[in-house]
C-alpha cells in the first residue's frame, strides 16, 4: 500500500483536483493508494475567522457564505451534485451559531469548527474520483481509528490507534479511501485536531499503521530546497535526505513538512517522498533512514521572529540545581525552548517571539539577571556532513565573520549547527552560507 497526501493548494480548485485525481490514477495497480486530504486552501483559516467572528465584532455570517461559495464553486466546476456537502454545511452553521462571545470559543469548539474543512474536501474529492471511474469513498479519520488524546488544537495519537487504523484501512478493499487529514477524536468521541498543517502527520500515522511501502506528500513545491528560494534565487532541490535531517529542518520551520510527520515513518522505516502536484514529473525529495556516507550539507534553514533570553548569574558558578530551576520555570509557563547554550555563569535560550514572556521573566528574576533580545533569527546549517567534518564548522564561522552572531548551538545529533543573528542580518547570513556551501 502507499499513502498519498494532498495539501490544500494541491486540491485548491477543480483543475487541481483533476490533476490530483490523475496522479492517484497513475499509482493505481502499483501499490493500492490510501488518499489523505487537507481542507481546500484558505478554508481552515476561514473557519478560524468564522469562529472568532463574534469576538472580533465582525459579522460571522459573511465568512460562512464565503466558505459555502468556495466549495460550491469547486463542486459546480467539477459537475458534481450541489447537495454533496449540505449536511456538513448545516452542521457547521449550527456549531458556529452557538458561539455568541469570546467565552464560547474554547479549543474544543474551535477543533469541531476546523474539522469541517477536511470533512468537506474529502467528500468532494471522493465524489469526483468516483465520477471519473475510480471507486472511491470519503472516510472521516476518526471512523478509521484516529484516536487521540484531548489536547485540543495539538492532539496526539494514542498508541492503541495504530491497531484500530490497521483494522479499518489495512486490507485492500473494493474502495479507495479518501481520508480526512488533520482530525481525530478523543476517547469521549469529541473531535480533535493535530495542529496546523497536521494532515502530513495523519498520512504518516496511517502509513505506519498499515505498513505502507511509501508515504507521498503532494504539495506545491519541489520538495526540500537547499534554502528558502525567496531568499536565495539559486536554491535547488535536495534529492535525498535522512529522517534526522528532515526532522531538524521541519522543526526549524522549513514549512514543507509538519514537524511530527517523520516520527511514525521512522518507527516502521517507511520512505517519505515530498512531491509537487504542480510539477508531478519532478523527482522531489525522498526521506529515508540512511543516506549512506553522503557527508554534505543538505540545507540552510532560517527561523524568523525569535527572542533570545539571557539568564545571567555570577552565583551560578559551581552551583548545582540552577539549570533545573531555570527549566522548571519555563515548564511552569508551558514554554518550550528551541535552542539552549550555557556557560559557567550564563544560560541563553531562544523562544518564538509570539510567546508572552512577562510572567516567565518575573519568575526568573528571582534567581538571576534576565535580558531579552527580540527580533532575532535563527539560521541553521543542517546536514549529515557536520557529524564528521569539523572543517565544515570552521567554514560556517569564517563565512559569517562579518555578521554579529549572538549565540550558537549544535544539536546532539551533530547534524545541525544553528546561529542566532539579528533578524535584519538573517537573509544575508543565509545567502553567504548558501554561496559557501552550494557555490551560488
Ligand atoms: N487544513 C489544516 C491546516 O490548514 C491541516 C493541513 O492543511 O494539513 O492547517
Ligand atoms: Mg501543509
Amino acid at each position: 500500500m502507499i499513502v498519498m497526501k494532498f495539501g490544500g493548494t494541491s486540491i485548491g480548485s477543480a483543475e487541481q483536483i483533476r490533476k490530483a485525481t490523475a496522479i492517484v490514477r497513475s499509482r493505481m495497480g502499483k501499490g493500492n493508494p490510501i488518499v489523505v486530504v487537507s481542507a481546500l486552501s484558505g478554508v481552515t483559516d476561514a473557519l478560524i475567522a468564522l469562529a472568532n467572528g463574534p469576538q472580533a465584532g465582525r459579522h460571522a455570517e459573511g465568512k460562512l457564505d464565503w466558505i459555502r461559495e468556495r466549495h460550491y464553486k469547486v463542486i459546480s466546476d467539477l459537475g458534481l451534485k450541489k447537495g454533496l456537502i449540505d449536511k456538513e454545511l448545516s452542521q457547521l452553521d449550527k456549531s458556529a451559531s452557538r458561539i455568541n462571545g469570546p467565552g464560547d470559543i474554547t479549543p474544543k469548539v474551535l477543533d469541531t469548527i476546523m474539522s469541517f474543512g477536511e470533512r468537506m474536501s474529502s467528500r468532494i474529492i471522493a465524489a469526483h474520483m468516483a465520477e471519473s471511474g475510480i471507486p472511491a469513498a470519503a472516510c472521516d479519520a476518526y471512523d478509521a481509528g484516529m484516536l487521540t488524546n484531548s489536547d485540543f488544537g495539538n492532539a496526539d495519537i494514542l498508541p492503541g490507534a495504530y491497531r484500530l487504523i490497521r483494522a479499518a484501512l489495512g486490507k485492500d478493499g473494493p474502495d479507495l479511501h479518501v481520508v480526512t487529514g488533520f482530525i481525530g477524536k478523543n476517547g469521549r468521541g469529541e473531535i480533535t485536531t493535530l495542529g496546523r498543517g497536521g494532515s502530513d502527520y495523519t498520512a504518516s500515522i496511517i502509513g505506519a499503521a498499515v505498513g505502507a511501502e511509501r508515504i507521498e506528500i503532494w504539495t506545491d513545491v519541489d520538495g526540500i530546497m537547499t534554502a528558502d528560494p525567496r531568499i536565495v534565487k539559486s536554491a535547488r532541490n535536495v534529492r535525498l535526505v535522512s529522517y534526522a535531517e528532515a526532522s531538524e529542518l521541519a522543526f526549524i520551520g522549513a514549512k514543507v513538512l509538519h514537524p511530527k510527520t517523520i516520527l511514525p515513518a521512522i518507527s516502521k522505516n517507511i520512505p517519505v517522498r515530498i512531491l509537487n502536484t504542480f510539477n508531478p514529473s519532478h523527482r522531489g525529495t525522498t526521506i529515508v533512514r540512511c543516506i549512506g556516507n553522503r557527508k554534505r550539507i543538505a540545507s540552510i534553514a532560517c527561523k524568523r521572529r525569535i527572542s533570545v533570553i539571557n539568564i545571567h548569574t555570577p552565583k551560578m558558578f559551581l552551583m548545582h540545581g540552577f539549570l533545573r530551576r531555570v527549566f522548571e520555570t519555563f515548564d511552569m509557563f508551558g514554554l518550550s525552548v528551541d535552542m539552549v547554550s550555557t556557560s559557567e555563569v550564563n544560560v541563553s535560550v531562544t523562544l518564538d517571539q509570539r510567546h508572552d514572556t512577562r510572567g516567565l521573566v518575573k519568575e526568573l528574576e528571582k534567581i538571576a539577571e534576565v535580558e531579552i533580545k527580540s527580533n532575532m533569527a535563527m539560521v541553521s546549517v543542517v546536514g549529515n556532513g557536520l557529524a564528521y567534518r569539523t572543517d565544515l564548522l570552521s567554514r560556517i564561522f569564517s563565512t559569517l565573520s562579518s555578521v554579529a552572531v549572538e549565540m550558537t548551538s549544535s544539536s546532539t545529533s551533530e547534524i545541525n549547527q544553528s546561529l542566532v543573528v539579528k533578524d535584519g542580518d538573517a537573509d544575508d547570513a543565509v545567502r553567504h552560507l548558501h554561496k559557501a556551501f552550494f557555490g551560488s
